[in-house]
């Protein structure tokens, strides 16, 4: 079942789905308020979607003119339909159809207005409902919250969670809430099993935790940030404290939870101009950008790309690429690998663009990254265009002529699969990298092979890898490649804490 439900998720892109999930909340919504399910009628409703739609599309048009900056065609509809599902629907608690506007164009326009350097620091929809709230309109009543839409946003939220990989930080959301809740109960004497059942029901936690604290351009970059700020933000969320005219809500929490994401994990989105592609293998090109300014990361770690156009396909304008150049360069590179039949309009748009066309890169991330301690033997296996993040730490050491024992597995269809060869080449020279190719198309395989043939097996690890149990595994690749090498380590006993994966979906 979680096989079929991961297949599906491949073959759609993050913001798709989280687009997808929020309609049909949306549509939903509009039915039960059709049935009388929902404390509004469903023409408010339709209303409110409408005059929130209409205002959001018009002040991102208008931001986007103005700032002339790539942006993604889908994070409007999100902010819209997001603040859809939380502030009241006119005619329902006084709410008034200025406010409703007034909240849709903070939300949109707030993120070209609060941002450092081209990122954003808020929430959109989060601090538009806190201005809103601080002038006294008070309208966020956070109706997704309703119990009647428990489980629909539950099983839409899980979706959303588990295309973007992130359960870690929304399990320490979950958990800090729940703990937060229980303590708060047992000091006053409440019952703890029916806080806890309001909360997970009655409350907006499912929402909050799934769909809006994983939003990509306020999250920090790595895994262990991630799982404290989505601890921080449980925490700010149930814990009820007021100061002054400020009282704790939802939106606040959020809100403070940006802040300490901005402090712990600094925001950096850069402008990359175009400067060539280079063809490194079958379908797969080396692309070269001149960054504006210089970039910080971490050999291993992934940019988020915004191409300057909308496409004409349902798979949107953005997509995460690892960057295969080192730190030392000065120029930022990416591998891609291009499809045999007809490819998306994304990738049809970047193997097309034109010296000094710009691109956006952001949401930088990833936890891909070599250990601190350089005498720890590595083992990393590469399928196909997984090479990526493992060419990053290559050009890196052999940059600095930095060795560290490391045995290189890459898997391959066939020979004009492999790609960086001459990469490779010079690390096994400079560096003593040891690198072991396996061509996995029996079929297809050249008569002078010196590799191995077929998928990576138990046999083949021991036969080169000295001290097997005692090395640090790397997997990257598509995603079916590296559950499958994950299961088979497990199998011959390195344990959980010596695996680290890097996911490629799409493929
Ligand atoms: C952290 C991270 C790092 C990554 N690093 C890299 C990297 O370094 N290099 C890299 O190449 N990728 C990388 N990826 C994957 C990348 O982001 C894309 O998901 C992947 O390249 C697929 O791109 P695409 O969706 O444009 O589809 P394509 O590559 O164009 O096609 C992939 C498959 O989808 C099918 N397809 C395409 N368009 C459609 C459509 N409209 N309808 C139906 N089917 C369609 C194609 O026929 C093909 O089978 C990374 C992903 C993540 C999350």
């Amino acid at each position: 079942m979680i096989q079929k439900i991961d297949t599906y998720l491949n073959s759609i892109t993050m913001y798709k789905i989280t687009v997808y999930a929020l309609c049909a909340i949306a549509l939903l919504s509009i039915a039960y308020g059709f049935l009388g399910i929902l404390p509004f009628n469903a023409i408010s409703l339709i209303v409110s979607l409408s005059v929130i739609i209409i205002t959001c599309y018009i002040s991102n048009k208008i931001c986007q003119k103005i700032s002339n900056l790539p942006t993604n065609n889908d994070s409007w509809l999100i902010s819209a339909l997001i603040l859809f599902l939380i502030i009241a629907p006119p005619d329902n608690y006084q709410s008034d159809i200025l406010i409703t506007i007034i909240a849709s164009a903070i939300a949109i326009f707030s993120k070209y207005i609060f941002k450092l350097k081209n990122s954003h620091i808020f929430n959109p929809v989060a601090l538009a409902l806190l201005i809103i709230g601080i002038f006294g309109f008070g309208n966020s009543i956070w109706w997704v919250g309703s119990a009647n839409l428990a489980i629909p946003v539950a099983i839409l939220g899980f979706l959303v969670v588990r295309k973007i990989r992130q359960s870690g930080m929304v399990f320490a959301f979950f958990i800090t809430t729940l703990v937060t809740i229980s303590v708060f109960s047992l000091k006053n004497n409440i019952d703890i099993v029916k806080s806890i059942y309001e909360v997970v029901i009655s409350w907006p936690t499912i929402f909050l935790g799934t769909i809006m604290l994983t939003e990509p351009s306020t999250m920090p970059a790595t895994n262990l940030q991630r799982k404290i700020y989505g601890a921080v933000v449980g925490f700010l969320f149930s814990f009820q404290f007021s100061f002054g005219p400020i009282f704790s809500s939802p939106e606040l929490a959020i809100v403070i939870g940006n802040v300490f994401s901005c402090l712990i994990s600094p925001k950096q989105k850069t402008i990359l101009a175009f400067k060539t592609k280079l063809k490194i293998a079958r379908n797969t090109y080396e692309f070269v950008f001149e960054p504006d300014k210089k970039l910080t990361f971490l050999p291993g770690q992934y940019l988020e790309l915004t191409l300057n156009t909308t496409t004409n396909d349902t798979r949107g304008n953005r997509r995460y690429f690892t960057i295969a150049s080192s730190p030392t360069d000065t120029k930022v590179r990416f591998g891609i690998k291009f499809a045999d039949a007809k490819g998306s309009s994304f990738k049809d748009t970047i193997f097309n663009l034109r010296a000094d066309d710009k691109v956006l890169a952001g949401n930088l991330g990833g936890d891909f990254v070599m250990p601190k301690d350089t005498n720890k033997p590595l083992v990393f296996i590469a399928g196909g265009i997984g090479i990526t993040p493992f060419i990053s730490m290559i050009r890196y050491l052999t940059d600095t002529k930095e060795k560290r024992p490391i045995t290189l597995f890459y898997a391959n269809n066939t020979k004009n699969d492999i790609a960086y060869k001459d990469v490779l080449d010079q690390a096994n020279k400079k560096l003593g990298l040891k690198t072991i190719y396996l061509l996995t198309n029996k079929n297809l395989v050249p008569k002078n092979w010196k590799g191995e043939v077929g998928y990576l097996n138990e046999e083949i690890i021991k036969k080169h890898v000295k001290n097997h149990k005692e090395q640090i595994y790397y997997l990257s690749g598509p995603n079916a490649m590296v559950d499958s090498y994950k299961n088979l380590l497990a199998k011959i006993g390195i344990p959980d804490k010596q695996i680290k994966t890097d996911y490629f979906p799409g493929f």
